[in-house]
């Protein structure tokens, strides 16, 4: 086995590849850019190499530096991942004149494979099936236009070049041939720089079914049998299963036969995944072959118990695939959910930003998370803005659904928009639940999958108060310990006064509807009573890191609130809620003229809305200060007038201090 590999990619799956190479006793190298030098695949590795600026083409896509710093590093082999340099042929063939073996397919069947036509040509000769279309060279757009006429509509326009689910166009009738033709055209020209395409009838409810195959250097070669991606956004997979439902073991062994002599058809080595749309009529259709390691790769393995990365450094080593077709069984059923920066509601734009809060489901035999992302990491525009994958594994479709639901419901991001949500709701679904699958599931049932977030009601508010008057508590307990005598309830910061109700008001608000809650907390005992619009409700609880034990008059559950810049980010049963909060300091009564203009904790002045001498009427807000991250507006007590300001903006003031003389009217 090699002493050393070098992994030419970046974040899950490089950290994915350092795991199967330790476990084999292989030293790892890792690459990385300059947005990258904190990252989990750089601290993961034994050695890691800087390559350049954080544009890809600056750094991951630097063959020849790459190939450079595996001879420095004395790595014998270089595993390209995904995605990257791949499936690029002139590296593979720059590996191999460097006497560093690429842990992937000959750089012929890259090749082979590389375009959409020549791959149908090759497989047709295979006798692969086809979707019924034209893959010829003829590229005038009248030629086009018949031959899409004879196929007959609806027809799919694809750029030969193209990938990831770009350059492709549906067209639904002769009369609009011509200009999905030309956008198709500037499309694959722009993002693949060849503007040739192929045209294919158009199946309207196809499922994506695909194989995944391994050969050796010794002509075996097996399958593994297939996953189906069919739930996809965009022409991209959002959720993957192993195996296909409804599978037949006819079909099962006639797809898995196929895909095999389309691999052997090219003289491949290693992983591969033959791509195919499955009809409904249950003809299959040879897609295309991707020569690498598939990012749903995982739930292959969580059927098969195989490491497939292990067997990709076996192969490349020369030696034989470590099972035969009659070893390999599938045990069970398993799910991958791509969790990704990005937001479903804005036609699944990628979102980025730094992960203030992530919080991850526990991982057992059951569940399994495939990530390069730590709390505090950011997504950057530079790469894919894939977070995670959550594979889950049970015994049957059903068990590992339920898996799925709860593992996603326990995922916390914060700080970023996340397809965390739709995930659920997807995984949720009835139509989802039955198997009714197609490529076009998503489209299909779209009113149901993007339902609005459930709405903030009296339970998310109240606790809301709790998690603020226990922060609150804990940061008054740790102050008042500190003064002589911390029983005095004059130095509490828990809302006593004497011959008063003690309360605190505090307002929140929902940014998205614009809406303010407005809650009055009175204290009782060892609870709060949360007074709000449509009533009042008991609450307590506990409060330890950001983790919250309510009690909310009886119903006992845990909540997570994460706190940063007075925005409340809580998750309750599943849920997440966004409040704003707006406090307004400790007060006994809001009409005592004599109350103190003191500042409520330590904290900053923030801003100073008055002059000395001002005449200022009840209410009016005079300074503004910050403690705990919390922004406290300190307001006249009643109409008056104040005669001096003992602060400026920017100055840092003790918990107890006079901010400003008021005199009353
Ligand atoms: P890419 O290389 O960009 O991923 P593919 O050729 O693999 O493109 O197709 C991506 C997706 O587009 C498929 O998974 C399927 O959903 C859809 N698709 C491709 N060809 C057809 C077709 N002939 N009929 C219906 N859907 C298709």
């Amino acid at each position: 086995m090699f002493d050393k590999i070098l992994i030419a990619n970046r974040g899950e799956i490089a950290c994915r590849v350092i795991r199967s190479a330790r476990k084999m006793g292989v030293k790892t190298v890792a690459v990385y850019s300059d947005a990258d030098k904190n990252a989990m695949h750089v601290k993961m590795a034994d050695e890691a190499w800087h390559l350049g600026p954080a544009p890809a083409k600056e750094s991951y896509l630097k063959a020849e530096l790459i190939i450079d710093i595996a001879k420095k590093s004395g790595a014998k082999a270089v595993h390209p991942g995904y995605g990257f340099l791949s499936e690029n042929t002139a590296f593979a063939k720059a590996c191999e004149e460097n006497h560093i073996v690429f842990i992937g397919p000959p750089a012929s069947a890259i090749d082979a494979m590389g375009s959409k036509s020549a791959a149908k040509d090759i497989m047709k000769k295979a006798d692969v099936p086809l979707v019924p279309g034209y893959h010829g060279d003829h590229q005038e757009a009248d030629y086009l236009k018949t031959q899409a006429y004879g196929i007959g509509y609806p027809v799919l326009i694809k750029a030969t070049a193209g990938g990831g689910g770009k350059g492709m166009r549906i067209v639904e009738s002769h009369d609009d041939f011509d200009e999905a033709l030309s956008s198709c055209k500037r499309e694959a020209l722009s993002s693949f720089g060849s503007d040739e395409v192929l045209i294919e009838k158009y199946l309207t409810k196809p499922r994506h079914v695909e194989i995944q195959v391994f050969a050796d250097s010794q002509s075996n070669a097996v399958h593994l049998f297939e996953r189906d991606c069919s739930v996809q956004r965009r022409h991209q997979k959002v959720i993957e299963e192993a195996p296909a439902p409804g599978m037949t073991e006819e079909l099962r062994n006639s797809m898995g036969q196929v895909a095999i002599n389309a691999a052997k058809a090219i003289g491949y080595q290693g992983a591969g995944t033959v791509e195919f749309l499955l009809d409904e009529d249950g003809s299959f259709y040879f897609m295309e072959m991707n020569t690498r390691l598939q990012v749903e790769h995982p739930v292959t393995e969580m059927i098969t118990g195989q490491d497939l990365v292990e067997w990709q450094l076996r192969v490349a080593n020369g030696e034989p695939l470590p099972c035969s077709q009659d070893e390999l069984l599938i045990n069970g059923h398993a799910f991958e959910a791509r969790v990704y920066a990005e937001d479903p509601d804005n036609d699944f734009l990628p979102s980025t930003g730094r992960l203030n809060h992530l919080a991850t489901p526990s991982t057992h035999r059951h569940v399994r998370i495939d990530t390069g992302i730590e709390q505090n990491d950011e997504v950057s525009v530079h790469y894919d803005p894939m977070i995670a994958k959550l594979i889950v594994w049970d015994k049957d479709r059903a068990s590992a659904l339920a898996r799925l639901r709860g593992a996603l419901s326990e995922y916390q991001v914060v700080g970023l928009k996340t397809n965390l949500d739709f995930l659920f709701q997807l995984a949720s679904h009835d139509g989802f639940n039955n198997a009714d699958l197609d490529t076009n599931f998503i489209a299909r049932f779209q009113d149901e999958l993007f339902v609005e977030k459930p709405a903030i009601n009296d339970q998310v508010i109240s606790v809301a108060a709790l998690y603020t008057m226990l922060k609150q508590q804990d940061y008054g307990n740790h102050h008042t310990a500190d003064l002589a005598d911390p029983y005095s309830p004059w130095d509490k910061v828990d809302g006593w006064r004497l011959n008063e109700d003690n309360f605190h008001r505090v307002t929140f608000v929902d940014n998205n509807s614009k809406l303010e809650y407005l809650t009055t907390v009175h204290f009782r005992d060892s609870a709060f009573l949360v007074e709000q619009e449509n009533g009042e409700h008991l609450i307590s609880g506990e409060l330890s890191e950001n983790q919250l034990r309510v009690n909310l008059e009886g119903e006992r559950f845990t909540a997570t609130v994460i706190e940063k810049d007075h925005l409340l980010s809580l998750f309750i049963k599943g849920h997440e809620f966004q409040l704003e909060l707006k406090q307004e300091g400790l007060s006994a009564d809001d009409t005592d003229a004599n109350a103190n203009l003191t500042a409520p904790m330590p904290g900053t002045i923030i801003s100073v809305a008055v002059d000395a001498g001002d005449k200022v009427e009840a209410g009016q807000p005079i300074l503004v200060m910050e403690a705990m991250k919390m922004e406290h507006t300190i307001k006249a007590p009643a109409d008056g007038i104040v005669t001096e300001l003992f602060y400026q903006t920017g100055d840092l003031v003790d918990e107890g201090a006079e901010l400003v003389l008021f005199e009353a009217e």
